[in-house]
Formats: structure tokens, sequence, C-alpha cells
């Protein structure tokens, strides 16, 4: 299958005059230039090539203006869609912290301030737990994927708790201060295996790929 462009890589490989197999190259735009995004999910299929905004020349911040992470995550992928007329998936995520009430959630990337970092956020999260017995959380991806005139859509939950304090250095976000249930570690203490095993980005990144292989 091939999403991107109209162009196919195909590749061809003789064995012998009565066996050839081929070996196409899948190709579709993930709608982000977040490094580490891209990093877990090439990791998760390799055998597609995963197109960033950079690659198809738009450099642009994407307005994420939805009160939902589907919301967003559509805005994102009709931007693409819209402007450069390719079929594309896009992605958000938010964590969701029981005793806030489900924050930060769709605000995770701005919880501090429109123009807050990682660690700002993550201080943030860590100032407003403090003296709460229940440190329950989610991190939930909604996957968008406008394919072919019709938008599907995904959705991958794993659930954890916040810890007290940042631990590990791997990852990116608030990977320091979340623990997946069922671990006794952090995201950030894991490997980019490890945690696309178990992440809420792992799991509707496969039933993604599940759908585009049918
Ligand atoms: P977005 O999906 O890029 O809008 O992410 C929203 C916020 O959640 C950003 O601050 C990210 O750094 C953070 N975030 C997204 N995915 C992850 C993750 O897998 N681990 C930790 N933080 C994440």
């Amino acid at each position: 299958m091939y999403f991107c462009s109209h162009k196919k890589i195909r590749l061809l490989k003789t064995f012998s005059v009565f066996q050839k197999q081929e070996i196409n190259m899948n190709k579709i735009v993930f709608a982000t230039n977040n490094e580490h995004k891209l990093t877990e999910v090439r990791a998760l299929i390799p055998n597609w090539e995963i197109v960033s905004l950079s690659d198809i020349g738009c450099f642009e911040d994407i307005p994420e203006t939805a009160n939902t992470l589907q919301g967003n995550a559509q805005l994102k992928a009709n931007y693409i869609t819209e402007k450069y007329g390719l079929d594309c998936f896009a992605d958000d995520t938010g964590l969701e912290i029981d005793a806030l009430k489900g924050e930060p959630g769709v605000y995770s990337a701005r919880y501090a301030g429109d123009q807050a970092n990682s660690e700002e956020n993550l201080q943030k999260v860590l100032a407003n737990l403090k003296g709460k017995s229940n440190k329950s959380a989610q991190f939930r991806t909604v996957i968008a994927l406008n394919l072919a005139t019709k938008t599907h859509l995904f959705e991958g939950i794993c659930k954890g708790s916040i810890l007290s304090e940042k631990t590990g250095s791997s990852g990116f976000g608030y990977d320091p201060i979340f623990k997946p249930k069922g671990f006794n570690k952090s995201f950030a203490e894991m490997n980019q295996v490890e945690k696309g095993e178990i992440s809420h980005r792992g799991k509707a990144v496969r039933k993604l790929m599940d759908f585009l292989n049918k």
C-alpha cells in the first residue's frame, strides 16, 4: 500500500526464473516534526517509510485549538491533507491524572503556559499533586488517519501513576514522572522498545498498522 504521493517505491528481487519476491516500501506522512515521536513510530513500523512534516516542506506550527485529543489529531491531519493533498496520520497525546480531574489532558503541551517547556509542565504536575494520595494517571493517544477522503481514528491508553520525583533520563515530556502499571520504573528508565510495547502511542500505532495492512 502507498499513501503519500502517487509514486510507488518498488524493489524487485529476482531469486530465479521461477521465483520472484516483491518488496514494497510503504510510505505515509506522519504530521509531526517531533523527533522523539518519529523515532518511536519508525521503530514500531519498520516496514513503512514514515515521512515527517519537514520531509514534505512543512515548517508551520499547525494550530491545536480543539478541546479534545481527537479534535486536535483531526485538525493536524486535515491541515496536511487540505494544504498538501496528501493522505497522512496525526496524533495527539494527553496525560490524564485522576486527582487533577483529568488534567493536564488535552492541555499537556502547554500546562504551565503557552510558551512553557516540558520541564515546566512536568514541575507543575508535581506541584499540583503534592499532598495528594491518589497518584493514578493514564497516557492517552488518539491518532487520526486521513485516507482517500475518509478519517479513521485509533486510540491507545497506558495506565499507571505519577512518581513524586523525576526518575530516568530517556524519552521525553512527562516520561520521567510516569510509572506504567505493573512496572517498577518510569518510562524514562525504559528503552524505546520496552516503552513501545506497552505505551499509549505503541498501542494506537499498532491499531493503525493493523488497519493499513488489511
Ligand atoms: P502532543 O501530542 O505533542 O500534543 O503532546 C502533548 C504533550 O504531552 C507534550 O508536552 C508532550 O511532551 C507530552 N507527551 C506526548 N507523548 C508523550 C509520551 O509518550 N511521554 C511523555 N510525554 C508525552
